[in-house]
């Protein structure tokens, strides 16, 4: 297969988050499904898609496609993703994604291979945005998380069969799920696979169906996780919890769970990365003469030594008081810059102060009396 570019085949951008990648894949699978596309090219497109989809939604294939094309990700025996198949099927490694019981083998040179509609298969993947405040990304915290997800039926253990029953296979496609169709055509007898329309697909016929899932093996539940909030964690990014996703197919497992965080603004600090961004103001006074100030961190406030003739705007590093590394070893830096107030209104003794401060530097200053209104006002007030 000639290689595209994975970005191309699922219509992303190049810096798509993984919610983006997942959504556009999902809907480009449905579309040149071979059992529901049936236009020439569309299997290879699936192909293609699925092809793409398996490497840019994996943090680390990805980031190896991205440094180093598709050699980055194919020599590494294959695709079969740690953690992920294991869903019964060989050979199926990490295409079990979305449970898509129709998915091809690849490689199978050519011949195109059913999967067993009856075997084990992984359930879906879900994405969860928590959003969370400004200061809990910094301090970490556990939180709780509920939604709604398909869960295995706890009446029939999946089966769909009635409790003392069994599924049989189907009678008329002997549980492949197909039947082959043959029609007369101005071109001579055509035949076609088609979706069995006796077991709909499934290979497999349910005579008493669950009374609690009516045959479908899972019901819809809500499920209720504690999720970790790591110290130092960044909008936008994911954690996997692991099986938290919706039921399996035929006793496979469940789908995994991706919590992306987005974190609220706070009104003391921006945060880019690990650095944190303030301002704090001084007089004339302190950034001429210099001081020692207070200043606000996120982990409460800290020391800074304003030099004499400190400039307006000027930069101060504060090592070690910005945002926590999520993989342990310290903290960023917290940057803060200094606004030099220029005081609106002076009383006579600070104004008389400011005289001889002029008159000490041998400066030539008019100062500017009362503002218009102020004059105005006067005026009115009859002086
Ligand atoms: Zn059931
Ligand atoms: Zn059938």
């Amino acid at each position: 297969m000639a290689q595209e570019d994975y970005y191309k085949v699922l219509g992303v951008d190049r810096n798509a988050s993984e919610q983006e990648i997942s959504k556009a894949y999902r809907k480009l699978a449905k579309k040149y499904h071979p059992d529901l596309n049936h236009e020439p090219g569309a299997e290879e497109k699936y192909k293609q898609v699925n092809e793409a989809y398996e490497v840019l939604h994996d943090k680390q294939k990805r980031a190896q496609y991205d440094q180093f094309g598709a050699a980055g990700v194919n020599g590494q025996g294959g695709f079969g993703g740690q953690g992920f198949g294991g869903a019964g099927a060989q050979g199926f490694g990490g295409f079990s994604d979305f449970g898509d019981i129709f998915n091809d083998i690849f490689g199978g040179g050519g011949q195109r291979q059913r999967v067993d509609p009856t075997a084990p298969q992984r359930g879906q993947d879900l994405d969860y945005t928590l959003t969370i405040d400004f200061m809990d990304a910094i301090t970490g915290k556990k939180t709780q998380v509920s939604y709604n997800r398909s869960e295995t039926c706890s009446t029939c253990h999946g089966t769909g069969a009635e409790k003392g029953t069994h599924p049989i296979t189907c009678d008329k496609c002997h549980g492949s799920g197909y039947m082959t169709i043959t029609q007369q055509s101005a071109f001579g007898v055509i035949q076609r696979q088609t979706v069995c329309d006796k077991c709909h697909g499934k290979g497999v016929i349910i005579e008493h169906p669950c009374k609690t899932c009516h045959g479908a093996g899972t019901v819809e539940g809500k499920n209720t996780i504690e999720v970790d909030i790591p110290a130092g964690i960044d909008n936008g990014q994911q954690l996997r919890y692991e099986g938290q996703g919706e039921a399996g197919k035929n006793g496979g497992p469940y789908g995994d769970l991706y919590i992306s965080y987005r974190i609220k603004p706070s009104k003391d600090f921006e945060r880019r990365g690990n650095t944190i961004y303030t301002t704090v103001p001084i007089s004339f006074a302190q950034a001429t003469l210099g001081d020692e100030i207070k200043v606000k961190t996120v982990h409460g406030e800290t020391d800074l030594k304003i030099p004499a003739g400190t400039q307006p705007n000027k930069k101060f590093t504060i090592k070690g008081e910005g945002v926590p590394y999520l993989r342990g070893g310290g903290n960023g830096d917290q940057i803060t810059t200094v606004e030099v107030k220029i005081p609106n209104k002076v009383n006579e003794k600070q104004k008389q102060a400011l005289v001889d401060y002029v008159k000490a530097s041998g400066e030539s200053i008019t100062p500017q009396g009362k503002g218009f209104f102020e004059r105005l006002k006067d005026k009115l007030n009859g002086e």
